[in-house]
């Protein structure tokens, strides 16, 4: 039986939160409308998740050349094709571009090409590429419009050389060395895609430390390996002051613990950060609440004004495609009438090399908190598939409650990460204990083995650790 009112609905952003959005409402019987001023999927798809990937995947094979000796293959790096990179970065996008129109397409989820603002609660007035405008009127409205790059007004940004993400994947050029101001998740990716294909990287970051949201003890070892093994130079608690043109490219001035300090490199990558994106969408014709540009929604991804949703990187929680995706099929089961709730385990990854990732809380977040836990961590050297594939580089890292071996945190730096960490999201999600993990046979050898062998670490009966 229909529990909801809701016929049409429409979502203003065809990005990871927009599109799951359409096909879950559409699933569930609504007639969709998404509203897109450019290319479908978003961020994600064409400027974020999926075009790094690809860098950072021809880094990797790079890198790898540095290990053939050691496993007796016969090889040498002889550079990057720069174009073939950017080749192979605009045929991925595409390909997954066109891969969310056909699911728009198969799902009968009407796309209109055009840019959205609000006319009132009730009306969405849409302009499209030729100029001409539409006011349209849905049962209910999904707000999917995303984030953009954020810069704080540095003196001389404006430079030429500077650039941010965006810009950073499509140079035409590969240049010889580039300063990434900001050690964060897209910090560093792109220092790691870009060190590994050849460029010189240096990391200018505000903060003592890089990578501030993750466990402290794994991004310090990562920060070694980047530093010591692939010959980056990271200076921290550096803050820029000015930014300006020199004969081969660009100067940054930062002011390092009170001392003035110069880098120079042909180009600067801005990675500070990003805002939500509401521009031109004019929420107050709606009512619509927001907190500094975030718009307010509660775990339903209700907004204040009834009949309007958001979700995604807009409404500025964890600003990732996953939590998109995530807030989109709730948003998609309430308003046709079910009661879905966002929240709980939300794994992330930093696809530096190795890669690292993280589920639930940091050790810094859990003695914050006054948890009385422990810990075990795990050596991936110990691991004969680590060691075989890439000298077994890495740590695993357990955090567990002492009094009910609940898991608290699960954090892993070493080859494949982002694919490892789902084990342990999986077991948090189940409300499953440090010994649920212990219990369940893990197949050898693999590195997921590795999981089960930190557990054991965790609980003082370590398998494979002398
Ligand atoms: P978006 O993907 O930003 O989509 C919003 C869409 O709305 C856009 O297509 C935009 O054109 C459209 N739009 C905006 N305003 C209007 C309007 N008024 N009318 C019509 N259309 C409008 N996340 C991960 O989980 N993993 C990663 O590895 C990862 N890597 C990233 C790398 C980079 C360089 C960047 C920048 C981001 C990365 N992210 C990653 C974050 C991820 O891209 C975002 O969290 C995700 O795209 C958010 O999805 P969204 O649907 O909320 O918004």
């Amino acid at each position: 039986a229909k529990k909801s009112d809701v016929e049409t609905v429409g979502i203003i952003g065809g990005g990871p939160g927009g599109y799951t959005c359409a096909v879950r409402l559409a699933q569930l019987g609504a007639k969709v409308t998404v509203i897109e001023k450019s290319k479908m999927g978003g961020t994600c798809v064409n400027i974020g998740c999926i075009p790094t990937k690809v860098l950072v995947h021809s880094g990797d094979v790079a890198a790898s050349f540095k290990q053939m000796d050691d496993i007796g293959v016969v090889g040498e790096f002889k550079g990057v094709n720069w174009d073939k990179v950017q080749a192979k970065r605009e045929y991925i996008v595409n390909r997954m571009s066109g891969g969310v129109s056909a699911l728009m397409k198969a799902n009968k989820v009407k796309v209109i090409k055009g840019t959205a603002e609000f006319v009132d609660k009730k009306t969405v007035k849409v302009t499209k590429e030729d100029g001409t405008t539409e006011n349209m009127s849905f049962d209910a409205t999904v707000i999917a419009t995303g984030s953009k790059n954020f810069a704080p007004p540095i003196p001389g940004l404006d430079t030429e050389g500077v650039i941010d993400s965006t810009g950073a994947l499509s140079l035409k050029t590969q240049p010889k060395s580039m300063i990434i101001v900001g050690g964060g998740v897209i910090g560093v990716e792109f220092a790691t895609a870009y060190q590994e294909m050849g460029t010189q990287i240096t990391i200018l970051e505000g903060l003592p430390r890089i990578l501030g949201p993750c466990d402290g003890e794994l991004a310090q070892q990562l920060e070694k390996i980047m530093t010591k093994d692939q010959g980056m130079d990271i200076h921290l608690e550096c803050m820029v002051q000015k930014i300006e043109k020199t004969a081969g490219g660009v100067k940054v001035t930062v002011d390092h613990k009170g001392a003035t300090e110069t880098y120079e490199a042909e180009k600067v990558l801005i990675a500070i950060g990003r805002r939500t994106n509401i521009d031109g969408l004019n929420i107050d014709a709606a009512g619509i609440a927001n907190d500094r540009g975030r718009i307010t929604v509660n775990d339903r991804q209700e907004t204040n004004v009834p009949g309007i949703w958001a979700i995604g990187d807009c409404v500025g929680k964890t600003m990732l495609a996953h939590t998109a995706m995530s807030m989109g099929e709730v948003a998609a089961e309430n308003i046709m009438g079910g009661d879905s709730h966002y929240g709980g385990v939300e794994p992330s990854a930093v696809y530096s090399n190795p890669e690292f990732a993280g589920v639930g809380l940091t050790e810094e977040q859990v003695k914050e908190k006054g948890i009385p836990y422990h810990v075990g961590t795990f050596p991936l050297t110990a691991n004969a598939k680590a060691l075989i594939e890439n000298g077994g580089l890495g740590t695993m890292k357990f955090i567990v409650d002492d009094k009910y071996g609940e898991i608290l945190g699960f954090h892993v730096l070493g080859a494949r990460a982002s694919d490892l960490v789902a084990e342990a999201a999986i077991a948090m999600d189940m409300e499953g204990t440090i010994d649920d993990v212990i219990a369940t046979i893990h197949s050898h050898p693999t590195i997921y083995e590795a999981v089960r062998d930190t557990a054991c670490v965790a609980e003082d009966r370590p398998m494979n650790m002398p």
